[in-house]
């Protein structure tokens, strides 16, 4: 028997006749809320037949790895059932996650990259399911401000997640990864310690969240953005970008899952701090680029 046609897509266009009323009561539900039709029929539909919505899965807080707790909590072979696309770091520090299309990829503190295997543990990563699809063209961004006043347009509020995915040639992507670090050093002194990686005219994947204000304690607020190079060789934490011709893809996320460690060091470590200072410091460049 031949394929079906759709089979190997991940979108399949839907078209079927609805009875007036429905109709009728779809246009008024999309005029209330703003959403799209698309958006209505596959919440819908995905309801209906008990389909997952895309949930953002995350291990662990922002907060216990500001305080050093380092420890790898979950299986990549768990966080994989979690989803295809996302970010964190690996046991001990050891490490950037960068997660792109279901492949879990360290990027090391000496810069190299590797596929990290099933067995590896996160103290803490965020995950999600990203729906492959073309993206919007974006205007040429001289540095990564002007590269987030692009995306902000392309999000419908600030009160829930955005899993951002950008393609294309970067003229300069910098980044840094973390070092192994013993538990109980502070991020920022780990962070201190990081290596920072330049490279010009590269092809490759921004990949991560914007995440709302109000759960700074749990999570790095705004825009959280990880680089990986098209060649695989390069990636990490990003920390400044420029470039022209750059596509991206915004998908809101309001499923929000945390999973919290129950080891000792998690049961007791005093997470009362607002870490929101120490994750400025840790997740920006520690000095001042040169130009862009
Ligand atoms: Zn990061």
């Amino acid at each position: 028997m031949a394929s079906p046609a759709w089979k190997g897509l991940s979108t399949v266009p839907l078209s079927c006749p609805l009875s007036a009323a429905l109709w009728q009561a779809l246009l008024t539900r999309c005029e209330a809320t703003s959403e799209s039709v698309e958006h209505i029929v596959r919440n819908a539909l995905a309801d209906y037949l008990q389909v997952e919505h895309a949930t953002l899965f995350q291990v662990s807080t922002a907060g216990a790895l500001v305080e050093g707790l380092y420890h790898g909590e979950v299986l990549i072979g768990e966080l994989r059932e979690h989803g295809d696309f996302g970010l964190g770091t690996f046991d001990g520090l050891d490490g950037e996650m960068v997660v792109l299309d279901g492949v879990f990829y360290q990027v090391r503190g000496d810069g190299t990259v590797h596929e990290a295997g099933d067995a590896v543990r996160t103290p803490y990563a965020m995950i999600t399911r990203f729906p492959t699809g073309e993206g919007v063209a974006l205007g040429d961004c001289a540095d990564l401000a002007g590269l987030q006043a692009q995306l902000d347009p392309l999000r419908d509020s600030q009160n829930v997640f955005y899993a951002v995915r950008i393609d294309g040639e970067f003229r300069s992507v910098v980044t840094r990864s973390v070092r192994p670090t013993p538990e109980g050093v502070p991020l920022v002194a780990a962070a201190a310690q990081q290596r920072e990686f330049h490279r010009n005219d590269v092809r490759g994947t921004l990949i991560g969240f914007w995440s709302p204000g109000y759960l700074q304690t749990i999570l790095v607020p705004g825009y959280h953005l990880h680089f990986l190079s098209e060649d695989r060789r390069s990636g990490g934490h990003l920390l400044a970008c420029a470039g022209g011709g750059l596509r991206a893809q915004v998908h809101r996320v309001a499923d929000f899952r945390v999973s919290l460690p129950e080891s000792a060091t998690f049961l007791h470590a005093d997470l009362t701090r607002n870490p929101a200072e120490d994750l400025e410091r840790a997740e920006k460049p520690t000095r001042k680029e040169s130009g862009s």
